[in-house]
C-alpha cells in the first residue's frame, strides 16, 4: 500500500509512453500509405506531446515520491524555459501538419515535450504532489484519447476521455483540498522550502511531553468522544487492523469513536479510506475534514496515528512554505491530542510541527502498529 503512489505514477507514465510509440508507429504506416488528413496529423502530434509530457513528468513524480529526488528547482528561469518548450512543441506540431510525412517534426515535438514534462514537475514539491499525480493521470487519459483518433478506435477515444475527465475532476478536488489553483501549483513557486519556520530546537524547545500506553488508556477511561486521525505512518506500519480493534474496544466501553479523514492524508487520493475499508471500519465512521473540524472542540481525545502535515498548525501561517494555506484537521482544538509516531521527524513537506510541543499534546513514540497494539492491551487491562 505504501508504494502504491509510485506505482500509480509509473502506470500513468506507461500510458503516456504507449501513446507516443503507437502514434509514432501509426505515422510510419501512414507515410507508407500516403495518409495526410489534418485530423490524423493533429491527433498524432497531440498524442506524442501529451504522452511525452505524461511519461517524463511521471518519472520525475515517481522519483520524488520514492524520495530519490528531494529538492525542487523553481524560479523565473524554469518558467521561461517551460514557455519556450511549449512554443517549441506547438511549432513542431505545426511543421507536422504542414508536412504530414515528416518524422523529424514528430520526434522533435516528442523531445521538446519530454523536456517540458521534466521541467513542469521538477519545481513542484512539498504537499502539492497529490495535484500533480491526479493531473498526470488525466494527461495519460487524454493522450490515449488522442491515440484513439490516430487509430480511428472509438473504444480508446471513449476510455481515454473517461480517464482524462475523471483525472481532471480529481485534480480539481485535490486543488480544493490544498487550497490552491492549478496555475498556482505549476507556476506558483510553492516549492519545498519553508520560509523561516525555525529549526526543530526552536520549535520544540524542550516542550515535548512523551506518554505511555497506560497513561493514554487512563485518558480513554474518562473520555466520551475520541477521534482517530490516520496518516501516512499508519499505512507504512499497516496498523489499520490494530486501529480498528482499538476503536471497537473503546466503543464497547461506551466511547463515541470517529475517524477524521483529510483528503491528502497518505500518499494517494483516498489512501486512508482504502486502508480503513480493508480493516472493515464502517464507512459512516469516516468523517471528511470539513464535517469533522467543528467537532474537535467537543472531543476529549484525538489520537493522531502517523499523520503529520495534515494536522500541522503551521499551515495556517501564510509564510510557512510548502503547506501554507492548506486546510488542516483542527486537532489542536481538542482537549488532549495524543500523537503516535516514531520520532519528531517531519512529514512529506519537510517542516517541523508545533503541534508536538503544544500544551494539550502528548507524544506516544513508537511504530504505529506496536504502539496501537500496546494501547489495546492497556485499555483491556484498565
Ligand atoms: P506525513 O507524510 O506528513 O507524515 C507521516 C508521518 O508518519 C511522519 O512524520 C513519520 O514520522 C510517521 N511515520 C512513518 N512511519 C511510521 C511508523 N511506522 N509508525 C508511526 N509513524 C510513522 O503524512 P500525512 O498523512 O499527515 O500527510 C500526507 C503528506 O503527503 C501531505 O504533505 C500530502 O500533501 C503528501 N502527499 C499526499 C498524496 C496524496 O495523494 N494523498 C500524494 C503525494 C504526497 P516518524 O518518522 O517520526 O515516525
Amino acid at each position: 500500500m505504501t508504494s502504491m503512489p509510485e506505482l500509480v505514477a509509473i502506470f500513468n507514465g506507461f500510458g503516456g509512453i504507449a501513446s507516443v510509440l503507437v502514434a509514432g508507429g501509426a505515422l510510419f504506416e501512414a507515410t507508407d500509405l500516403g495518409e495526410s488528413s489534418a485530423q490524423f496529423t493533429i491527433s498524432t502530434a497531440a498524442s506524442g506531446i501529451i504522452g511525452a509530457v505524461t511519461f517524463f513528468g511521471s518519472i520525475i513524480a515517481f522519483l520524488k515520491l520514492a524520495e530519490f529526488v528531494k529538492k525542487s528547482w523553481s524560479g523565473v528561469a524554469v518558467k521561461a524555459l517551460n514557455a519556450l518548450l511549449s512554443l517549441g512543441c506547438l511549432g513542431a506540431s505545426a511543421w507536422l501538419v504542414i508536412e504530414p510525412g515528416s518524422h523529424e517534426a514528430y520526434w522533435m515535438a516528442v523531445a521538446l515535450a519530454a523536456l517540458l514534462g521534466i521541467f513542469l514537475v521538477v519545481p513542484i514539491g512539498g504537499a502539492d504532489m497529490p495535484v500533480v499525480i491526479a493531473f498526470l493521470n488525466s494527461c495519460s487519459g487524454l493522450a490515449a484519447a488522442a491515440t484513439g483518433f490516430v487509430l480511428g478506435n472509438n473504444i480508446l477515444i471513449i476510455a481515454g476521455s473517461l480517464v482524462g475527465a475523471s483525472g481532471l475532476i480529481l485534480t480539481q478536488i485535490m486543488c480544493k483540498a490544498m487550497n490552491r489553483s492549478l496555475g498556482n501549483v505549476f507556476f506558483g513557486d510553492v516549492g519545498d522550502a519553508a520560509t523561516d519556520v525555525g529549526s526543530d530546537e526552536q520549535v520544540y524547545a524542550g516542550k515535548v511531553k512523551s506518554t505511555s500506553a497506560d497513561e493514554v488508556a487512563m485518558l480513554f477511561d474518562t473520555a466520551r468522544r475520541v477521534v482517530i486521525v490516520p496518516g501516512y505512518g499508519m499505512a507504512v506500519a499497516q496498523a489499520q487492523h490494530a486501529v480498528c480493534d482499538l476503536a471497537n474496544e473503546l466503543e464497547t466501553r461506551g466511547v463515541d469513536v470517529e475517524y477524521a479523514i483529510h483528503p491528502v492524508a497518505g500518499r494517494m487520493p483516498g489512501h486512508m479510506n482504502v486502508l480503513l475499508a480493508e480493516a472493515e471500519v464502517p464507512y459512516e465512521k469516516l468523517v471528511e475534514m470539513d464535517a469533522i473540524n467543528p467537532s474537535f472542540q467537543q472531543t476529549d481525545v484525538v489520537l493522531v496515528i502517523g499523520a503529520n502535515d495534515v494536522v500541522n498548525p503551521l499551515a495556517r501561517q501564510a509564510d510557512s512554505g510548502p503547506i501554507a494555506g492548506m486546510p488542516i484537521l483542527d486537532v489542536d482544538k481538542a482537549r488532549t491530542v495524543v500523537v503516535v509516531k516514531r520520532s519528531l521527524s517531519p512529514g512529506f513537506a519537510g517542516i517541523p510541527n508545533p503541534l508536538f510541543a503544544a500544551d494539550n499534546s502528548l507524544m506516544f513514540f513508537g511504530s504505529a502498529k506496536e504502539a496501537v497494539l500496546d494501547l489495546v492491551a492497556a485499555v483491556k487491562e484498565s
